[in-house]
């Protein structure tokens, strides 16, 4: 059966990614956005990508559009008009590194299509039902509500699908299965799904809290930053430490994790640490999102990092076998998507991605709701 034509738009901070489903499918990516050697800003990538998709001529019947933040307002894919727009471009102070060119990808396209539905689907909004107890801090209350200070979470689309792909291949319904997702990419967080809702996540007010990422440090003592403030950084250089120079990057020099895996076989001191820091703050989380969900049926990994790291994969569960969670060598190792030994109590899956379909798929599904 093929769907309805819609265009995926995926403004990153630096990169726009397109992908066209229903039909020819077409995908492409621009890079360096703002960089050397790279297109000057998010509006010419997506007027690039317009030219390149022919889509002021496109058959389409929606574009849908990725947004980081819904803030508390936007709890669920919501089609673009004036309104809508000015909203979100309020929102930008919360995203500041993301949300501005998510915003600049609506209105070109708005622009060159106005005659089809733009659909925003955020990043946010799968984990609009944390309980209230997971998204509040526990900061003076009026400070916290006067700046929107709580937890929001990010990779909500990827969360969602991969919690619904992990249920399709597992044989159960999603209602009735409790899963920890963990989501291992470049941004890297983990999410307690408990029968199909998000219960708890580990990025919080930004995308900087919980899991080692890349070039982020995850959880760190607040403490420490203050303390680094009062020692005389200021507010950019914390910011470019925590964005650009922590995780990975900062234990090793390497933000890439195959590089570190590299290293780390031929014996390098940083590399062994950074691996086992990167693999202990997974397992810290698994731990307590079990307490959260009570029963576990199934963890999922994906992203770059979980769909293709065995060692990640077996770093970060082992010693679990108490509860039940074990990984089998040879599955691991293999392509296999269930890697738990037969009648494991808990299904350790691989499931891979795929932001851009998952996209296609709430944006359809929204405008045949209404
Ligand atoms: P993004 O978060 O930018 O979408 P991905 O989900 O593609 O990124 O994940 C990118 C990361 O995945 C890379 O930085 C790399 O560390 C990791 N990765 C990709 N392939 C492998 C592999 N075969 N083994 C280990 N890590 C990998």
């Amino acid at each position: 059966m093929t769907s309805p034509p819609v265009l995926v738009l995926n403004s990153g901070s630096s990169s726009v990614k397109y992908r066209l489903f229903g039909g020819d499918e077409k995908r492409g990516t621009v890079e360096r956005i703002g960089e050397p050697g790279g297109v000057p800003d998010h509006a010419t990538a997506l007027r690039q990508i317009a030219d390149e998709v022919g889509l002021a001529d496109l058959d389409l019947r929606a574009v849908g559009h990725r947004v980081v933040h819904g803030g508390t307002r936007f709890r669920a894919p919501t089609v673009v008009d004036d309104e809508v727009l000015a909203a979100l471009k309020e929102l930008s102070p919360l995203a500041p590194l993301h949300n501005p060119g998510n915003v600049t990808g609506i209105e070109v396209a708005r622009a060159l299509r106005p005659d089809v539905p733009h659909v925003a689907v955020f990043d946010t909004a799968f984990h609009a039902t944390l309980p209230e107890y997971a998204a509040t801090y526990a900061l003076d209350r009026e400070v916290a509500a006067e700046h929107g200070i709580r937890r929001y979470g990010f990779h909500g689309t990827s969360h969602r699908y991969v919690a619904a792909r992990t249920a399709e291949l597992l044989g159960r319904p999603v209602t009735r299965l409790n899963t920890i997702v963990l989501h291992l990419g470049n941004g890297a967080s983990a999410t307690a799904v408990a029968g199909g809702r998000s219960v708890d996540t580990s990025m919080g007010f930004t995308p900087l809290e919980g899991l080692v990422m890349g070039t982020r440090p995850g959880d760190v003592d607040p403490g420490a930053l203050v303390y680094l403030a009062a020692r005389g950084l200021d507010s950019t250089t914390v910011d470019t430490l925590l964005q650009k120079r922590s995780g990975l990057k900062g234990l090793t020099g390497d933000n890439d994790l195959r590089e570190v895996l590299a290293r780390r076989a031929a014996g390098d001191p940083a590399a062994t640490l950074a691996f086992d820091v990167y693999c202990y703050r997974i397992r810290k989380y698994v731990g307590a999102y079990h307490a959260v969900l009570g029963r576990l049926d199934a963890i999922a990994f994906t992203a770059g990092v979980g769909e293709h790291s065995a060692e990640v994969r077996a770093g970060a569960l082992d010693g679990l076998a108490m509860w039940g969670i074990e990984v089998d060598p040879a599955r691991n190792a293999g392509h296999a998507p269930v890697i738990s030994p037969d009648g494991a109590r808990v299904s350790v899956c691989v499931v891979p991605t795929d932001e851009e379909r998952a996209i296609a798929e709430e944006t359809l599904a929204l405008l045949e709701e209404s």
